[in-house]
């Protein structure tokens, strides 16, 4: 007795965004949205097909995104400001900790993308955010910034400063990364 045919089973639904390209693409973001990119005539099957032997990869991949945890401004403006005198009040608790590494000026900002950053003339920006970390994880942001007074760049010399400044700065960092701002 001949067996059914089976249907290639997509149990992970995907949205395909088609252009004038010649390869195929997977984009997982960061809310778990698969977003399949290719060409414009790319029969189905084929995407099928693709997603199929990337499952492995998606899985992971999603694993890691659940884990991710997200950090969101607050609306009211009262909460805003409260986060920023907040934020303000634990930087300026680190900074002091180091006499010897004065930034030219503390700002507090919301950003993006980055949790902190550094100029060259010695400005550190910390993102309004960062308030929201556990007091750990804002600690390394500033000390990190704080290192940048030392050395301009992210060289091994930089990175062994911080450790130095502050042991177990790596972990710091790798737990972080955990953290999105959204
Ligand atoms: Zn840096």
């Amino acid at each position: 007795m001949a067996k059914p045919d089976l249907l290639p089973e997509i149990a992970i639904p995907y949205t395909v965004i088609r252009s004038r390209r010649k390869t195929m693409a997977l984009v997982l973001h960061p809310d778990n949205q698969l977003e399949v990119r290719c060409g414009l005539k790319m029969p189905l099957a084929d995407i099928q097909r693709f997603i199929q032997e990337k499952e492995a990869w998606i899985k992971r991949k999603m694993t890691e995104n659940s884990r991710l945890i997200p950090v969101q401004i607050p609306l009211g403006a009262d909460q805003i400001a409260a986060l920023r005198h907040q934020t303000r009040q634990k930087a300026m608790d680190v900074i002091q900790r180091f006499p010897r590494l004065a930034p030219a000026q503390l700002i507090i900002r919301r950003q993006k993308r980055r949790w902190g950053s550094c100029s060259k003339s010695g400005v550190i920006s910390i993102n309004l955010c960062a308030g929201l970390l556990p007091d750990d994880l804002l600690e390394y942001i500033v000390v990190h910034e704080l290192c940048h007074l030392i050395h301009f760049d992210h060289s091994p010399r930089f990175h062994r400063q911080l450790e130095q400044l502050l042991p177990g700065a790596q972990a710091k960092r790798r737990a972080l990364q955990r953290y999105l701002l959204a």
